[in-house]
């Protein structure tokens, strides 16, 4: 699974987690999702990167979702972090579940909410199983990270509607039955929980994760060649990497280097995240 983060760090969504605006936030973030819901985009746009931009906005205050999958690619764009309430599915849901959207195959062309006609079918099949594998994969991670039971734990928003916790929507249903993919939400929470039990037989294999090593002072594993794994502070950058805080790189550390303002942000956010998120 590819992971790109691109947090809508400028949506209000996004900022009204920042600010734990009331208690619909700290309960989702201390809590993390008690469900996930499965979403797609509603029209012809297989890029989430379209998305992102055109969400990370100040004046975009419509929607905040958790990822945007991607139709071309199957890369997974983490656009919030997922313990943060989002605003997905126009319904209570907001506040159990967090929303991922599939990106639609631009192979496609809507003629009214919830019809499309089919431009290529064979564009569009491939386009929608890329992105409907990729979700198999984000949703069994998802599970595990949370310990949801894929079974009764995964909705698409049309189910969510007809559960009273979401507007009235039809994706992804629609969108896979308008190409006649034959994919349903119980063969999605299916694959979901195969997927989840595969992973948990081969931890080693499947796992997303980043693996920490073994070895409080064995630093032999830093990826940077200028780092000796006697140096004083090599234990710590270690675990910093570990983290995720300083990204590991084949090019020098430079541990003599002054530090930027803007670097130092840069940590302080992803270290930030890496609390949060546990
Ligand atoms: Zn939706």
């Amino acid at each position: 699974m590819e992971l790109i983060e691109s947090y809508l760090i400028n949506n209000p969504c996004y900022q009204a987690n920042l600010k734990q605006a009331d208690s619909r936030y700290t309960g989702f973030q201390a809590r993390g999702p008690l469900g996930l819901m499965l979403h797609s985009v509603g029209c012809a746009q297989p890029k989430a990167s379209v998305f992102v931009n055109g969400w990370n906005k100040p004046g975009y205050d419509r929607a905040c979702v958790h990822a945007f999958i991607d139709a071309g690619s199957g890369a997974v764009y983490q656009t919030l972090p997922w313990h943060y309430r989002g605003w997905h599915c126009g319904g209570s849901g907001n506040n159990t579940h967090l929303g991922v959207e599939l990106c639609e195959s631009g192979a496609i062309r809507y003629t009214g909410s919830n019809r499309f006609e089919i431009l290529n079918r064979t564009k569009a099949l491939a386009d929608a199983k890329r992105s409907y594998d990729a979700a198999v994969e984000l949703f069994a991670f998802l599970c595990g990270k949370y310990d949801l039971d894929p079974m009764t734990a995964i909705l698409s928003h049309k189910e969510g509607h007809a559960a009273g916790i979401a507007s009235d929507h039809g994706d992804p249903e629609h969108y896979w039955s308008g190409l006649d993919t034959g994919y349903t939400m119980d063969g999605f929470r299916a694959e979901v929980k195969a997927k989840l039990e595969a992973a948990a037989s081969a931890p080693s294999e499947d796992d997303p994760a980043p693996q920490p090593s073994p070895g409080q002072n064995d630093a032999a594993d830093l990826p940077f060649p200028d780092v000796d794994p006697n140096d004083w502070y090599a234990a710590a950058l270690r675990w910093a990497v570990e983290q995720r805080i300083v990204q590991p790189s084949a090019a020098p550390f430079r541990p003599e280097a002054p530090l930027t303002k803007a670097a130092a942000v840069v940590w302080l956010r992803r270290l930030y995240h890496a609390f949060c998120e546990r």
